[in-house]
């Protein structure tokens, strides 16, 4: 112990010289907060005072409100760690709004204990200043944590270690319940502060579930430090938490492999924390990479197999009540209801796989309508069809040699464009879409109104319909709603003669109001959900 106050005392040394060298304001506090020296430009610091000095009040008193969760963390931590910093943190001015200020401290334990506090003024460049925060807890959200600790952990050639830690807390329900939200909204207040005081440059610390928090910090031991420091943060809840901590030896892994390497890590810490155990970023890395491998190794034989299966969704005339066609929904699991397709879909888009499994649909779909020919009952479907396909120099091809020969069915086909995000020349899109209509194909374009994009495409692409995004329908259930938006599509789309389908449509209420502003088509469980035998007429 004592070779290590021996080292704090030199360090001390240095520290109060580079504090007034770069500090503008420097401040000695004793264990109760109270100033006894200051040095620097204090006058910015506080109310207006004349020139009187600082000495003998509490620190406190000129921290922001806002704040002094974060002092008290800091404070708490400062015995454990020694030293902190830098950490933003806000003062009162006199000058009527708040000094964003980055603080650095240093403890020197003992009898005459002693705590130094040196501050610069804080322009938060490059770091959690441009990120979305939670405006109660001021953590990251998840994604902008993911973001900015890729992103540090990338740019460490310093060498100096980093590591993440995710928090699982249980018990804040429990608390809340006796409670009220009001204490437990305080109780995340001081937790929040704790997180971020220990964190790189006091900010890179978030919230990535409900009840689930990750920092960035330098110290190993850091991990389990907080993890105990969490459980007692007020003695009147009991709190259970369990910690994981990964150290960043991302040597020879890029920004966006270690991006996907935290975001899996982290999402398996919300699964189930215990089920986290690595030691290190490239040993994670490694198995979701194997992961990843066996993943497109099933998805490779279920293609090449076509062992997945159809699933038919009815779209519904508004004004006969007719079927008009019917979505093919793909079904990866046995049953027709169960898991949704969309992460096998998503994690196809992600690898490169969708292609492949976009021509496989196709055929598979042209077959069927073939089958429904010859027993005399042709149908109507649209296809889920990704923007990644038209863009595709590998696949486009072999996808318009597939739908050119099956000119015979081509005039059941609606090619419902998804992912058009991922259409970056729009141009050879046109001309693709283009030349498959004059094939006889019509196309719809899906999920229109989300994203400002959907206009682009509706001006470029020559389209038969428009399926407007589920969202709007539960807008539609609130007593203010206005169909302003809604009214929008369905005028322009009326002038471009394009035909639009209403998706999500659960009531009959929300049928008929599409139908009151001119919508053509619905889609929804209020007509039926996806079936493995589509819905006719007849
Ligand atoms: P999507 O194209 O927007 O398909 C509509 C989704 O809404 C389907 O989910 C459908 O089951 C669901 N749905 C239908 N009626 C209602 C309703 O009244 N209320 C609500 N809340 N939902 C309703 P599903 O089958 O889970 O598919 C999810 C997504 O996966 C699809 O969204 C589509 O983007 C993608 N997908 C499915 N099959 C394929 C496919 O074969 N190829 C491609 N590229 N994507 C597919
Ligand atoms: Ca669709």
């Amino acid at each position: 112990m004592s070779a290590i106050i021996d080292d704090l005392r030199k360090e001390r040394e240095r520290f109060v010289a580079f504090a007034f060298a770069a500090a503008e304001i420097f401040f000695e506090i004793d264990t109760t907060g109270i100033i006894l020296f200051e040095g620097g430009a204090v006058e910015k610091v506080g109310p207006e005072r004349g020139g009187s000095s600082l000495v003998g009040t509490s620190i406190v008193d000129v921290i922001d409100n806002d704040d002094r969760d974060v002092f008290i963390a800091l404070k708490m931590h400062l015995e454990y760690k020694g030293r902190l910093g830098p950490i933003p943190i806000r003062f009162t001015s006199s000058v009527g709004h708040n000094l964003a200020l980055r603080l650095f401290a240093l403890h020197m334990p003992g009898a005459n204990s002693r705590t130094f506090l040196s501050l610069r003024s804080a322009p938060l460049g490059g770091g959690a200043g441009e990120q979305s925060t939670d405006k109660e807890t001021g953590l990251l959200t998840r994604d902008s944590f993911l973001n900015l600790a890729a992103t540090t952990m990338a740019e460490n050639t310093t060498h100096n270690s980093l590591y993440v830690t995710a928090v699982e807390i249980d018990g804040l329900d429990e608390a809340q319940k006796k409670f009220g939200p009001k204490f437990t909204h305080n109780l995340l207040g001081r937790m929040a502060a704790q997180l971020k005081t220990l964190s790189v440059d006091g900010e890179m610390a978030g919230q990535i579930g409900d009840k689930h928090f990750a920092f960035l910090h330098r110290t190993q031991g850091d991990g389990d430090y907080i993890g105990e420091s969490l459980k007692k943060v007020d003695d009147k809840v009991q709190l259970k938490t369990s910690v994981s901590t990964i150290a960043a030896d991302n040597e020879n892994i890029s920004e966006g492999q270690i991006l996907r390497t935290l975001s899996y890590v982290l999402s398996k810490f919300c699964e189930d924390s215990s089920s986290v155990d690595f030691d290190q970023l490239t040993a994670a890395y490694e198995t979701m990479a194997g992961e990843a491998q066996a993943r497109v190794t099933s998805m490779r034989s279920m293609i090449e197999s076509g062992s997945f299966k159809m699933a038919f969704q009815p779209v519904v005339s508004l004004v006969s009540s007719d079927i008009h066609h019917n979505e093919v929904l793909s079904r990866f699991e046995g049953s027709v209801d169960g898991d949704s397709p969309k992460d096998i879909i998503e994690f196809a888009e992600n690898v490169g796989m969708i292609e492949e499994f976009d021509i496989a649909l196709c055929k598979k779909a042209i077959d069927y309508i073939r089958k429904m020919k010859r027993l005399g009952e042709p149908l109507n479907l649209a296809v889920n069809l990704s923007g990644r396909t038209l863009e595709s120099s590998r696949f486009v091809d072999q996808f318009v040699s597939l739908l050119k020969d099956a000119k015979d069915v081509a005039r059941y086909i609606v090619l419902e464009l998804t992912e058009t995000k991922a259409i970056k020349n729009i141009e050879k899109a046109e001309a693709l879409l283009n030349d498959l209509k004059a094939t006889g194909y019509r196309v719809c374009l899906d999920d229109f109104g989300v994203g400002a994009s959907g206009y682009q495409y509706l001006r470029s692409f020559n389209v038969d319909y428009v399926k407007i995004n589920g969202s709007y329908m539960h807008d539609m259930d609130k007593p203010d709603y206005k169909p302003t938006f809604l009214l929008s599509i369905v005028r322009l789309c009326a002038d471009l003669n394009i035909k639009t389908i209403g998706q999500h449509v659960e009531t009959q209420f929300q049928a008929d109001f599409l139908k009151s502003l001119g919508v053509d088509f619905g889609q929804g469980y209020h007509y039926g959900r996806p079936d493995f035998s589509p819905k006719t007429n007849r």
